[in-house]
């Protein structure tokens, strides 16, 4: 039995854990197909798209487009030529200034220093020394509150000297500072003109990618004056151009000097911390992005210029923003997919996009001239792929768990088959078994008589009635033991029929003791009876109750062995009949009452038992009573006794 289970349990098993394997492969297999699948569809957008924002064309397009924020020109000996450091001014000896300086400042005599300033200019060579002379004379003018006077020289200074000069166009400007300022101060908003011409004084030489290949070479056309001058004249004019911004003129140039405020700061910034290029030949080559070590995330672009005109080294300075531009159709592209990507330098640091809480899908090097170690990231926002991927995985799931329950249930029930199967096999065996062992003893006791008395071994014919009643009582009990059997057949057949009919109940118990009779008429033995003979009739097939009570009763003189005190009694309880029978047997544990209702069970199978028996008595009670609808209750106590209550409903 063990084996037949254990061969069907791995019948079931090991093919059941085999699909489970299928599956799970199955499962992985499509998800790392689909994520295969998912990856080149990306990587080839990520590198046609890569390829199509950063190539050549492009980048030289954008990368010379003037949008970076700062720039450092030199030349071809590594001297800065932009910004235009402050040395114009410093180069004029300040000496035949002394005298004039002191009447001004120590003495705070600015008539009399006027007269000294005007004796230098009609006395002096030098254009630069004239000028200058001029404009301390325009100062004190003013400081003597001569305004309209001080106005006057200041626009004749202006238009009297030539341009070309470095030192006069840097002295011009600061004129432009004064005049501009006095005229404000006059209350005069006619500034129009000398404001416009300031801005294009300080506007002028300023590095743009357009005029970058200008500098330091001879095409340029007139020299620059010092940037941070430049810086303070635009900031300046800025701020005079406040009472007429709304002159179309006059705001185009406001705009430009707002662009161009922010890069000459940073340009300056940056002269100061990269003052020579010797840290190029380490971090980049030409035309290269990389970060520089500043504190803000800022990247240069080195350019080694040979062209004919002369040697210039640029570094192109750009705000991370900046950097950000050159990648907007590569992330626009991305983002069609749709997806999201980030793009971080070669210092690892953000330069474009969001960080992402999820896991990046692909994360690869920028393998794009001009951006060495620089990676990219993308997330996949879509879930279209993995609810694909989920889809099957769904039908693989589903027709696996079809499948292992169709195994389980054909094991099933081919296990129950089986079992029924053996089970027949032992009922037919035990069944055959009691037969043999049942018959054997009174059919021994009959032929022992009988042989007795053929041979004449008797004494008197008070003996020979004695052994024909004791043959007759072991047929009886032969009989007994066959209808048993025959209805436990038949029961076992499903052939057995009952035929019901009104019968009052004690009527049955009637013929129930009359059967029993004989064997309560022993000296150890009390019956008592309690029969309520009022009670209405029930629908029952009587001979089976009959079969039921002595069954019940016989078992109650069996299982009591000494001094037999048993209690027959029927009365009615609300809808039932009940018949009870009561022992002082050996009664039973609440183990051995849950299974005595089963087919051959017998509490005591050990051969120095006292009591005969089948264990078949009781299964043939159930099934009576089942067919009845009718139930048996069994209270008992080992070796206190036991009772038995049968009830049937009135209907
Ligand atoms: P058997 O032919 O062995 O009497 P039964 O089906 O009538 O078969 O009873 C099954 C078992 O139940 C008995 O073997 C016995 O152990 C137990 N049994 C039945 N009736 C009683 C009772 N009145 N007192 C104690 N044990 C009982």
């Amino acid at each position: 039995m063990q084996w037949v289970i254990l061969l069907l349990a791995g019948a079931v098993i090991l093919p059941t854990i085999c699909l489970l394997w299928f599956m799970t492969q199955a499962v992985r297999n499509e998800r790392l197909a689909i994520k295969e699948k998912l990856l080149s569809v990306y990587s080839n957008s990520v590198n046609t798209s890569l390829k199509r924002t950063l190539d050549d064309d492009w980048l030289r397009l954008n990368l010379t487009f003037p949008f970076a924020n700062a720039y450092l020109i030199f030349d071809e000996n590594d001297n800065l030529i932009f910004p235009v450091e402050n040395t114009s001014e410093d180069i004029i000896s300040d000496d035949i200034f002394n005298k004039a300086y002191k009447l001004e400042y120590t003495d705070n005599n600015p008539d009399h220093a006027i007269a000294e300033y005007n004796l230098i200019t009609e006395t002096s060579q030098k254009d630069a020394l004239r000028i200058k002379a001029e404009i301390a004379s325009i100062r004190c003018l003013r400081k003597l509150n001569q305004l309209d006077n001080a106005i006057a020289k200041s626009r004749k200074v202006l238009s009297k000297y030539n341009d070309e000069d470095i030192h006069i166009r840097t002295q011009k400007v600061r004129v432009y500072l004064l005049l501009i300022e006095m005229l404000l101060q006059n209350n005069s908003i006619d500034i129009k003109n000398e404001l416009s011409e300031m801005f294009d004084y300080a506007s002028d030489n300023i590095a743009t990618d357009d005029n970058l290949y200008l500098f330091g070479t001879n095409q340029q056309t007139t020299k620059p004056i010092p940037t941070s001058l430049q810086l303070i004249v635009l900031e300046r004019f800025i701020s005079f151009a406040e009472p007429i911004k709304k002159d179309t003129l006059i705001s185009k140039k406001v705009k430009r000097a707002e662009t161009l405020i922010p890069k000459l700061k940073l340009s300056l910034e940056m002269a100061n911390l990269f003052k020579d290029l010797s840290f190029i030949t380490i971090k980049g080559t030409n035309s290269h992005i990389f970060r520089l070590d500043t504190q803000e995330q800022l990247y240069a672009q080195y350019n080694h210029d040979n062209s004919n005109f002369a040697v210039r080294k640029y570094l192109k300075i750009y705000s991370q923003e900046s950097i950000v531009h050159i990648f907007y159709p590569f992330v626009d592209d991305i983002e069609k997919l749709p997806s999201k990507c980030m793009i971080y330098d070669e210092k690892g640091d953000v330069v474009c996009g969001v960080k992402i809480a999820s896991k990046p899908f692909i994360k690869s090097e920028i393998n794009i001239n001009y951006f060495p170690g620089y990676t990219t990231e993308l997330y996949v926002l879509s879930s279209d792929f993995e609810d694909a991927a989920d889809k099957q995985v769904a039908v693989y799931i589903w027709a696996g768990v079809l499948v292992i329950v169709m195994i389980l249930a054909t094991g099933g029930f081919a296990g129950g088959t089986i079992n029924k199967q053996m089970k027949m096999n032992k009922l037919k065996n035990d069944f055959i078994a009691t037969i043999t062992h049942e018959l054997k003893t009174p059919l021994a006791s009959i032929r022992v008589l009988a042989d007795t008395l053929l041979e004449g071994n008797y004494n008197d014919q008070k003996q020979v009635k004695e052994y024909l009643g004791l043959i007759c009582k072991e047929n009886k009990r032969l009989t007994g033991l066959i209808d048993n059997f025959l209805t436990f057949s038949r029961m076992e057949r499903n052939k057995q029929v009952f035929t019901f009919e009104k019968v009052s109940p004690a009527d049955i118990a009637k013929s129930a003791i009359e059967a029993i009779q004989t064997k309560y008429n022993q000296k150890n033995c009390h019956f008592s009876q309690k029969i309520d003979d009022d009670i209405l009739p029930i629908s029952v097939d009587k001979d089976a109750i009959v079969t039921v009570l002595v069954n019940l009763l016989d078992n109650a003189c069996k299982y009591t062995y000494d001094n037999k005190n048993i209690e027959f009694k029927v009365f009615s309880e609300g809808e039932n009949v009940c018949f009870s029978v009561k022992d002082n047997g050996i009664g039973m544990t609440k183990r051995q009452i849950r299974k005595i209702f089963e087919r051959f069970y017998q509490a005591d199978t050990s051969l120095s038992r006292r009591a005969e028996g089948t264990g078949l008595g009781l299964s043939i009670v159930k099934f009576i009573l089942d067919a009845h609808k009718a139930t048996i209750e069994v209270k008992s106590q080992p070796e206190k006794g036991s009772t038995f209550i049968v009830r049937i409903p009135i209907l």
